[in-house]
């Protein structure tokens, strides 16, 4: 029997970057390995996005069509939609009694998120408790590899608090901790170089972009504001080139040789901007291709094909559960 791997995406825009090395590059590599299953998160979505709905949904597909263009199989992938699966929302609920509203609250990468998203008093319930769901979506497809980028490894903490708790209560039949998967670039952080690429804070480089508009966001990409002449000897550290060149070239050593001459003085922005435009365009070019060949009936089919398969094995699952909880009443 394979072991399963789940992970999924906020369908709250394009797919970017820092997916791509973040998780995308894992998921591909691993998809056959294991019993794979990928999840669009459109209830999390609506955690931050409540008055949003038809826009969560008209980015699904686009997400789908992110997923099959750098090459998740659907042969072996199953892609579904978190909202089409009721046992997921029932699991959250059995959940929210196994942890504290200080743990949560207490929780990093939330923590970071409502400073960014200016919540203060007013942070949804919905928001603050997204762990939970997420607990629950790992859980009960019973995950035990979880291939995420670094903002996610305190949610992946609570969610093996969670699973402890629960076995701890009710027995341990159903649910196994997970394994938080990350990559060596576990953060790519935004050309701006202010915060982690994110859909939300309109720094990342998506991969739908054209090859203009990566050229315009290289351009625009934070390096080092001290570097002023060509001749000036330039940092490297918290300098965003540097960092893509790090995640995306091919060559260790011509980056390192870079580096060095920047370090030294005499290489300008423009010449190592456009060293990481071929690079990124090299690495979208055959994803943009295979993107312009998917319609959206392929992509709703192959969602339609996955939710099923999810469906069933959640209906299994929380059959399972209630029978550990003894919460079943009647004779089915
Ligand atoms: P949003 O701004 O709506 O939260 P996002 O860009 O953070 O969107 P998510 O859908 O929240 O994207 O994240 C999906 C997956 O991609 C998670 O596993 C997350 O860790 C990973 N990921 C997101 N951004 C990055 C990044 N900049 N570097 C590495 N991994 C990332
Ligand atoms: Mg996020």
């Amino acid at each position: 029997m394979k072991k399963t791997l789940l992970t999924g995406d906020r369908p709250t825009g394009p797919l970017h970057l820092g997916h791509y090395v973040g998780s995308l590059k894992n998921r591909v590599l691993l998809q056959a390995q294991y019993d794979t299953y990928i999840m669009i998160a459109d209830m999390q979505a609506l955690t931050d996005h409540a008055d949003k709905p038809d826009w969560i949904k008209k980015n699904v597909l686009e997400v789908v069509k992110d997923y099959l263009s750098v090459g998740i199989d659907p042969t072996c992938a199953k892609i579904f939609i978190q909202s089409q699966i009721p046992q997921l929302a029932e699991l959250t609920m059995i959940f929210l009694n196994l942890v504290s509203v200080a743990r949560l609250e207490r929780n990093p990468t939330t923590k970071a998120e409502i400073q960014q998203k200016g919540y203060q008093d007013s942070v949804p319930a919905g928001f603050l408790c997204y762990p939970v769901s997420q607990a629950a979506d790992i859980a009960l497809f019973q995950a035990s590899c979880v291939p995420v980028g670094d903002d996610q490894m305190p949610i992946i903490e609570v969610t093996n608090e969670i699973i402890r708790r629960f076995n701890h209560y009710y027995g341990s039949g159903c649910f196994i901790e997970c394994e938080a998967i990350t990559s060596s670039t576990s953060r790519l952080m935004g050309i701006d170089g202010q915060a982690k690429a994110s859909k939300s804070l309109g720094n990342a480089i998506f991969l739908s972009d054209s090859a203009e508009v990566v050229k315009n966001k290289v351009m625009q990409m934070y390096t080092d504001p001290t570097h002023l002449k060509v001749s000036d000897p330039g940092n490297v550290e918290g300098n965003m080139v540097f960092h893509y060149l790090d995640a995306f070239h091919a060559n260790k050593d011509e980056v390192a040789d870079l580096k060095a001459h920047y370090q030294r003085g005499g290489l300008g922005d423009v010449t190592i901007k456009k060293i990481l435009i071929e690079t990124l365009n090299t690495l979208l070019s055959p994803i943009r291709e295979r993107r312009a060949a998917l319609t959206d009936q392929i992509c709703l089919e192959i969602l339609q094909s996955g939710t099923e398969k999810a469906q069933h094995t959640a209906l299994q699952m929380m059959k399972n559960v209630h029978a550990l909880m003894g919460i079943s009443y009647f004779k089915s």
